[in-house]
Parts: structure tokens; sequence; C-alpha cells
């Protein structure tokens, strides 16, 4: 299944946002479209110089990244760099709404893997070791290797 990728309205966006319980401010409508037009988990960092020319400062878009996780429309992952990469969180996935992460060790390029999905099997065993909040595939990049 084939995630939705479409950039929604600004209606659609604030229809999110009341959903999930959270009101839709300028910043948070604008840091909710700007994880929907990205393909891959950004850090606040990356995040902030696309907004903080538009007016959003640094800390209104961490606060705003962070309400959107913690409402559940945002996923935040830790990729063994130390630092916090936030993404879109997958609707119709079953499991936690997570796909695995696959990450370049030389130039730290994340790419989402959102066809690789994991037999119910292999799901039961790791549920068994403990709760998965992260699958990591590692290597080096086309353009690295
Ligand atoms: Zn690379
Ligand atoms: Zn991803």
């Amino acid at each position: 299944m084939a995630r939705k990728q479409d950039i929604e309205s600004i209606a659609q966006t604030r229809e999110t946002l009341a959903k999930a319980g959270l009101r839709s401010t300028a910043a948070r409508t604008a840091v909710l479209q700007w994880l929907q037009k990205s393909k891959a988990p950004a850090t606040h960092a990356e995040i902030s110089v696309d907004l903080v020319p538009l007016g959003f400062d640094k800390a209104t878009v961490f606060r705003n990244l962070n309400d959107l996780a913690e409402a559940g429309l945002v996923s935040r992952t830790e990729l063994g760099d130390h630092a916090w990469r936030f993404e879109l969180r997958d609707a119709d996935h079953e499991h936690g709404g997570q796909h695995p992460h696959f990450v370049c060790v030389r130039c730290g390029q994340v790419t989402c893997l959102r066809e690789l999905d994991l037999p119910k099997s292999t799901l039961k065993q790791l549920s068994q070791v403990g709760s998965v909040t992260e699958i990591l595939v590692r290597g080096h990049c086309l353009t690295c290797s």
C-alpha cells in the first residue's frame, strides 16, 4: 500500500490538527506541511532552515515538532547520531506507524524503507525481546559505495 504523498491543502491540514486535538496555529500548520513534503526524516535544524525565513523562530519550530509528536501525528527517531529526526507517521502502518530506515555510515543520508515489511513471525519474536522503537539498516549509499 503506497503512502499518501500528496501535500494537503491548508484546510485539510487544519482538519488533521483538529482531529489530533491541536489548535491550528500558523507555525503548526507550516511545520506539518513541511513534513508532508519531506521524503525522509529531518532534523529540527533542517526544518528550521526553511521555516525561519518565513518568520517562525527555531524555538517555535521545535515546540511545534514536539507537540505534533506528542499528538501522535509525527514520529521522533534517533538513528544513532544523537540527533532527533521528525517525520509523519504512516497512517496505514499496523505496527506503531513506523517503517525501517537505511542510514549511510559515511555521509549520514537517511532513506525511508517503506516497502520493507517484516514477517509476522519476526515481529512476534521481536515483541518477546522487548518493544522495538526503531529498525535500522546501515551501509553505504550509492554515492558513497
Ligand atoms: Zn553516503
Ligand atoms: Zn521514514
